[in-house]
C-alpha cells in the first residue's frame, strides 16, 4: 500500500486525487495499483496483483498510519511522505527536506546488506537515515544481527497506537548472545529537535552502546541515549547511571545465563558499589 502512484504521465498523484477509470502504476515495481478509500486510514493506492519484492507493496495498514502520524508531528509541509529519489531507485517513507533526513519506518525484517545500502544510497544523496523500529516486530526478547547493526546507529523505537500518537523512544539495553539481557525505560525522543554532536571526551564510565553511537554517527535527537550520556558529563547522578549500565554490559554481555538470584542480590549490595569505588579512585 502507498499513498502516492503514477498516472499515465508518469507523476506522482496522491491518492486522495486519483480518478475512478484511470491507470495508476507503483512508484517502486511499477505494477497496476488502485486507489482505495478507508476512513480509518485515509486514501492509498493498493496492488491488483502480487508483487512481493515491492517494498510499497509490503507496507501494512501500521506503516501507513505511522507515516501519516509522522507527517502530522511536524509544521505542515516539512515532511514529504513517500519522496521519491530517482538517481538511487528509492522511495523514502517520509522525508524532512530542511534537515537532510529520511526517515525509514520498520514494520518488516530486513537483513543487514539491505539496511547498509539504504544508507549508503541516501548518504550518496546527501541524507542521513533515521530508523524507527516498529515495537511489535523489533525491542523483543530476541534479537536479530540487523536490530543490533541498527541500534548501534540511528535507530529508535516506535509503537504505533491507533487513534492516538505514536511513541518514538529510545532505551538503554543490553544486547548479546542474540537476546535482549536488559532493557531501561523508555525515553521518549524529540524527533524534531536533532542536534549535532560536538567533540567531547568520552571518559571509561561511558558505556559501549553510548560510544558505539558517537563513532557510528554523533548526531542525536533530544531525549535520547546520547542526549543522556551528554547530561552525564556534568551530572554526577547521571554518570552513575551510565557507569550503572557500563557494568551491567560487561556483566550480562559476559555470560550467556542471567546471574541467579544470590548472584544477582550480592552484584547489587556488594559487588556493584565495590566496583564504584574503585573506579572513583582510579578516577582520582
Ligand atoms: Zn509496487
Amino acid at each position: 500500500m502507498a499513498f502516492y502512484a503514477y498516472d499515465e504521465e508518469e507523476c506522482p498523484i496522491h491518492a486522495s486525487l486519483a480518478v475512478k477509470g484511470e491507470r495508476y502504476y507503483c512508484m517502486e515495481c511499477f505494477l497496476p495499483v488502485k486507489a482505495r478509500n478507508r476512513r480509518a486510514l485515509s486514501s492509498h493506492f493498493y496492488h491488483t496483483r502480487t508483487s512481493p519484492k515491492c517494498r510499497l507493496y509490503s507496507k501494512t495498514e501500521d506503516h501507513l498510519l505511522a507515516q501519516l502520524q509522522l507527517e502530522k508531528l511536524f509544521p505542515p509541509g516539512a515532511i514529504q511522505l513517500e519522496r521519491p529519489f530517482l538517481d538511487i531507485s528509492r522511495i523514502a517513507d517520509a522525508c524532512w527536506e530542511e534537515k537532510k533526513i529520511v526517515f525509514e519506518i520498520q514494520c518488516s525484517q530486513l537483513e543487514i546488506p539491505e539496511a547498509t545500502a539504504r544508507i549508503k544510497d541516501y548518504a550518496s544523496q546527501g541524507y542521513r537515515v533515521v530508523w524507527l523500529l516498529h515495537d511489535r516486530l523489533f525491542n523483543r526478547k530476541a534479537t536479530r544481527p540487523v536490530e543490533l547493526f541498527l541500534r548501534q546507529g540511528l535507530a529508535y523505537y516506535i509503537h504505533i497506537e491507533r487513534g492516538l500518537t505514536s511513541l518514538y523512544y529510545d532505551q538503554f539495553e543490553v544486547l548479546a548472545h542474540g537476546k535482549r539481557l536488559k532493557k531501561g525505560k523508555k525515553l521518549p525522543i524529540d524527533l524534531q529537535a536533532p542536534h549535532f554532536l560536538a567533540k567531547l571526551e568520552w571518559k571509561d564510565f561511558f558505556p559501549k552502546q553510548v560510544l558505539d553511537r558517537v563513532a557510528s554517527d554523533p548526531f542525536y535527537f533530544k531525549g535520547d541515549r546520547l542526549n543522556k550520556a551528554l547530561i552525564a558529563h556534568y551530572s554526577p547522578g547521571a554518570a552513575m547511571s551510565m557507569e550503572h549500565w557500563r557494568i551491567l554490559e560487561v556483566d550480562l554481555g559476559r555470560r550467556p545465563k542471567r546471574p541467579g538470584r544470590l548472584r544477582g542480590w550480592f552484584l547489587l549490595y556488594i559487588g556493584y558499589p565495590y566496583m564504584r569505588m574503585l573506579a572513583q579512585l582510579g578516577a582520582k
